[in-house]
């Protein structure tokens, strides 16, 4: 990819006012490209394309949408292998994992598709005589969608294939980290057919860009991925400003190991939750909460596994773990490290790493040993880092696990059902894993969190249609 990438706005590309280079995490050496970065202007010209739009797509049929979406997601499939070299030069993936990602961009676009063709909608006989009630679904309008830079196909894809499923017209504000994927993603939507106006893309700025997005007037609704302190201050300025509002945000995600675990299942889950994808997924397993019986035992499992782990060039099919996404991250890393060190944890691994490319490698690290009041337990890190907390018995876990503010994903590793069962119920998480890593999802079905972790309704599968669609009750006399 070379060459300036430009935003779209009503189905053109418009001139950059500000341009900054994509560099490669793995490499810094390599540029990925130039992308442009709008202004207020250029967002507010992409918020009067996307109204101008509206009124049309708004009345598209069920058909025209839904060959728009299955034709995108034709598209990406397609060209999964160059875009998962993108996603990986970009962001740091391994390129098998971000390959993967794409491919479930492609399923996601695929999904939606059928939505259309999939219409709510309910008609009932009214209390009063003589009269019909109604239930409708309409769409929002114009959405504003502000993705991070962890996920920067699949995040993207999950907002826009639901918004114009559901008859709106959007604009995507991307990470600034990451614009490749989502300039590609748009690229191909405009190829597949997507009228003017319906996708519009602002690569800026979050505080000139987003905050464009969020002010506006004009803008009905917007749905964020990202840190809980960002999500917090647009959920109330939405409101503020009247706005629907969905917020994906932060996670300190349990994954409780019980004395019967299985060990093998329960350290192959502990080391694909902490620190795959570089620990950089906000369902990652920040806490293992291991009870006293099989805590000596799954510590020395996972500590000789994870210092195998080979860090390295997100192109080499070698590598398991990718580079940190940034300078800035990298030292916030390190920082959680030193603070863990100071506030009493044993630190295994947590090292920069050289290779043979400057880039921002990070050995893995477990923080054993830790209490959960430490700042470690507390707050999200976002990087390959896990610590280990030891519990009594399944009572004192679950208390642990759940005591944090944050609720969007959470694990048990257990051999019975009725542990299983309890821990199911009583984990106080948008979503609980039984036996399997808390990263990893289905696309059919809801995603989102609890406490501190959202706000609004859930994203993805058939519950996507409560943020993207507006319920009207209509009487007929
Ligand atoms: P972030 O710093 O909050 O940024 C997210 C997005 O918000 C970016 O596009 C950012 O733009 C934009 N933004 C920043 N300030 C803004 C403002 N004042 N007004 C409007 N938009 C603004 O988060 P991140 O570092 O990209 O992503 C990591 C975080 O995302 C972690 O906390 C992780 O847990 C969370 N996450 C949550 C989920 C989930 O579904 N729950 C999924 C993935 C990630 P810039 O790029 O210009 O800063």
């Amino acid at each position: 990819m070379t060459g300036i990438h430009f935003n779209w706005v009503g189905g053109c590309e418009i001139p950059a006012v500000d341009v900054a280079p994509n560099i490669n995490p793995s490499d810094l050496a390599d540029c990925v490209g130039e992308f442009a970065r709008a202004d207020a202007g250029q967002a507010h010209e992409a918020i009067a394309a996307a109204r101008a739009a509206f009124p049309g797509w708004s009345r598209s049929t069920p058909q025209q949408r839904a060959d728009l979406l299955d034709r995108a997601g034709t598209l990406i499939h397609e060209r999964r292998a160059q875009l998962g070299e993108l996603l990986a030069r970009e962001e740091g993936k391994p390129l098998n994992e971000a390959t993967g990602e794409v491919i479930r961009a492609a399923q996601i676009f695929k999904f939606f598709a059928g939505e259309p063709l999939r219409p709510g909608g309910e008609l009932m006989p009214s209390v009063r005589p003589g009269v019909d009630v109604e239930i409708s679904h309409e769409p929002v309008g114009v959405i504003g969608l502000i993705t991070p830079w962890n996920f920067p196909i699949a995040i993207p894809a999950w907002k826009i294939a639901p918004a114009l499923a559901f008859g709106n017209c959007c604009i995507l504000k991307p990470a600034d980290l990451t614009p490749g994927c989502a300039h590609a993603l748009v690229a191909i939507l405009q190829e597949a057919g997507a009228p003017a106006g319906v996708v519009n893309l602002v690569m800026g700025r979050g505080s000139v860009v987003g905050d464009a997005l969020v002010e506006s007037p004009d803008v009905d609704a917007i749905s964020f991925t990202g840190s809980v302190q960002t999500g917090r201050a647009i959920a109330a300025r939405c409101m503020q400003t009247g706005k629907r509002v969905q917020c994906e945000m932060g996670g300190k995600n349990p994954l409780v190991v019980l004395d019967d675990a299985d060990l093998d299942t329960a350290v192959s889950v502990a080391l694909n939750g902490a620190f795959f994808s570089t620990g950089q997924r906000c369902t990652a397993s920040s806490r293992l909460i291991v009870t006293e019986g099989v805590h000596d035992a799954f510590v020395d499992r996972l500590r000789r596994e994870m210092l195998t782990l080979r860090v390295g060039h997100a192109l080499d099919p070698d590598t398991q773990i990718g580079p940190v996404v940034d300078e800035r991250q990298l030292q916030q890393d390190l920082d959680y490290i030193a603070i863990g060190h100071a506030e009493g944890a044993e630190v295994i691994g947590g090292s920069r790493l050289d290779a043979p490319t400057a880039g921002f490698f990070l050995q893995p690290a477990l923080l054993v040993g830790t209490a959960p009041g430490m700042r470690v337990n507390r707050e999200e890190i976002f990087g390959p880092i896990a610590s280990v907390i030891r519990a009594a018995d399944d009572d004192e876990a679950l208390a642990i696990a759940n005591d944090v503010e944050f609720g969007l994903s959470a694990g048990v590793c257990t051999t019975s059902l009725a542990r299983a069962r309890r821990f199911k119920r009583d984990l106080e998480a948008g979503m609980v894993m039984v036996n399997l890593p808390t990263a990893g999802v289905d696309y059919h079905v809801p995603f989102g969190g609890r406490k501190g972790s959202s706000i609004g309704p859930r994203e993805q599968g058939g519950y996507a249609r409560q943020f993207y669609s507006i319920v009207k009750t209509s009487y007929v006399g």
